[in-house]
């Protein structure tokens, strides 16, 4: 059949020149990469087998092999899940569809200097690169796959270097055959001879261990080498003979206590998952006895995805049903507002067909996620006081999402609050929760003020700052577009209203103080009053009244809302809106 010549989508290009020239320290983790997705491929066999009864394939011996061939200096990384059609080959290995990984090209782009090797080095890690992975320790790389339910194979076969080629073949096996020509290893460097046993065995019992299915390899003929001279025929009848050996113990680990698994053993699990390269920031156990019974295993990242905010973000929740794989992204487990959160659910009882709307409407389900929603808050709040540098981090990345649960998670309220921290004018660069913001509250203070903007800068200038700068009251710096909406439907904190300083009257003083400036206010009420009149008429198409105010020590005059209206930074965003 005609071999088709095509050219890598230009995203993809640069990922493999950066690939090819190895700018990834720890090379050996390409092989943990095209486990993952054998991994990924027969979970999706066994599924679809599952699920349509008219496809035709044998799922009893699902498994990922891999083989090595020392003189031809080759690597196979065979599974018989799923496969691809040639379509979906052109689709997912020639372009890069994660618009995460599309932003962090671009990201990288910007950096200008993709020789920095320890700038780009730390975004692959942050995004992962998969299958191209392959290309740091391969010259060529050839894919052969069949879909289930196909009759026909494709091979893919790529130099990384701009293009790569496509045909169709008659003989394909079902599921995905991926063949590393490894690169000519170095002498002294046995420590990267990904051609040998005892490397593949390590590697994958690194990063692979966890790995629910078989990872078997072929029994080595090479192992009677040294005395084959003598002895060929036996030692190739043995070879022939022995079985492969299986190289990881395929032990789920959200079923292992804590104390039987390493904190790697979950980060490598954690990276499967979440695709990630990175280590998690925190690890939430939780297992559920009783009349529902299920066990979770849950990671929070260390950084947040690009596309985080973006439409169709996948959240990282996957459910299995008794050991078996049933759905990533499962919506029905976390709040929109913990989407970040990364990890593995399994549940006892459920049927292995579950849909995702009978997920939606399951009342075990529910008590499930609200059960994990909370687990995953109350660590928040410990790691607040245990690891307050870990708790930065998380809040840096992902309290802005966080933060919407304030709208949305009711009875989450309080705790939202409390694990919630802001910028303040109390400090320049420590951001505040609450309580603390509470405590420092003066005497006879009453409410705790903010305002939004769109920026610290912004607000610290603004007009509305200075009464409350030359009192010195604390006013807390809200700059997320989210900020300007919960701060409506949030009342109060501990009892004390949350005001801003932007609307309404603000009231500042003590009784006293208040007495002596009404009186003062009266008097000049009295001088202005043709002034003020004369101006509310002057300014009457733009605003409903000029008054006197208080709050003012330097500059002459600010707009200031009822405190009933919409914020201008609200307005501009109702309008981005198209409202
Ligand atoms: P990711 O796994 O993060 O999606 P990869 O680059 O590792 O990115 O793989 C890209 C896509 O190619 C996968 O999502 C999957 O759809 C497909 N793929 C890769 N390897 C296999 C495989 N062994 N079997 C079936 N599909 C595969
Ligand atoms: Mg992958």
């Amino acid at each position: 059949m005609p071999k088709d010549t095509f050219e890598f989508q230009v995203e993809a290009r640069q990922l493999l020149q950066m690939m090819i020239h190895s700018i990834y320290s720890n090379k050996d983790v390409f092989l943990r990469e095209l486990v993952s997705n054998a991994s990924d491929a027969l979970d999706k066999l066994r599924l679809e087998a599952l699920r349509d009864d008219t496809l035709d394939v044998d799922v009893s011996d699902l498994h990922i092999a891999i083989s090595a061939d020392k003189t031809a200096r080759t690597l196979t990384v065979r599974d018989n899940g799923i496969g691809m059609s040639r379509d979906e080959v052109v689709q997912l290995i020639g372009t890069i569809a994660n618009s995460g990984t599309a932003a962090f090209l671009q990201e990288l782009k910007d950096a200008k200097d993709v020789s920095d090797t320890a700038a780009a080095e730390g975004l692959i890690g942050q995004f992962g690169v998969g299958f191209y992975a392959s290309f740091m320790v391969a010259d060529e790389v050839t894919l052969l796959t069949r879909r289930a339910g196909e009759s026909q194979g494709t091979r893919w076969s790529s130099t990384g270097e701009g293009t790569y080629t496509i045909e169709t073949v008659d003989d394909a096996p079902q599921g995905t055959a991926v063949v590393l020509h490894l690169k000519p290893a170095d002498d002294e460097d046995r420590l990267h001879d990904y051609a040998a046993a005892w490397k593949i065995r390590e590697i994958v019992k690194r990063y692979s261990d966890f790995i629910t299915w078989p990872i078997k390899m072929a029994a080595e003929p090479a192992a009677a080498a040294t005395d084959a001279d003598s002895d060929a025929e036996s030692s190739a009848d043995e070879a022939a003979s022995s079985e492969p050996e299986t190289l990881n113990s395929m032990k789920a680990l959200w079923a292992r206590s804590r104390n039987e698994v390493s904190d790697d053993e979950y980060h490598e699990l954690y990276k499967h998952i979440s695709h990630d390269w990175n280590n998690p920031l925190d690890i939430i156990r939780l297992q559920a006895e009783g009349t529902f019974e299920y066990q979770a295993l849950l990671f929070i990242p260390s950084h947040a995805p690009q596309d985080l905010f973006m439409q169709g973000y996948k959240r990282g929740i996957q459910l299995y049903v008794k050991r078996v794989f049933i759905m990533d992204d499962c919506e029905a487990l976390m709040p929109p507002y913990l989407r970040f959160v990364k990890g593995v659910v399994d549940a006892q009882d459920l049927s292995l067909n579950v849909s995702r709307e009978i997920l939606q409407q399951d009342r075990q389900i529910q008590l499930m996620h609200r059960r994990l929603a909370k687990k995953v808050l109350s660590t928040v709040k410990d790691m607040m006081s245990a690891h307050p540098d870990r708790y930065a981090t998380l809040w840096r990345e992902f309290g802005q999402v966080i933060k919407e649960g304030l709208l949305s998670d009711f009875e989450n309220r309080d705790t939202i609050l409390g694990v919630a921290s802001f910028a303040s004018t109390h400090d320049a660069q420590e951001p505040t929760t609450l309580r603390q913001y509470v405590e420092r509250m003066k005497d006879g203070q009453q409410h705790i003020f903010f305002m939004t903007g769109e920026s610290r800068q912004a607000i610290e200038n603004s007009p509305h700052m200075e009464a409350f700068r030359a009192r010195g009251i604390e006013v807390l710096l809200l700059t997320d577009p989210v900020d300007e909406v919960w701060v409506d439907a949030v009342p109060e904190f501990d009892g004390k209203q949350l005001r801003s300083v932007a609307k309404g009257e603000v009231d500042l003083d003590s009784e006293e103080e208040k007495a002596a400036a009404d009186s003062e206010r009266e008097k000049q009420q009295e001088q202005f009053a043709g002034l003020l009149t004369w101006m509310t008429n002057e300014l009457s198409e733009h605003v409903k009244e000029v008054r006197l105010s208080s709050r003012l020590t330097v500059s002459p005059a600010c707009v200031v809302s009822d405190a009933g209206d919409v914020t201008p930074a609200l307005q501009n965003m109702y309008r981005a809106m198209g409202q």
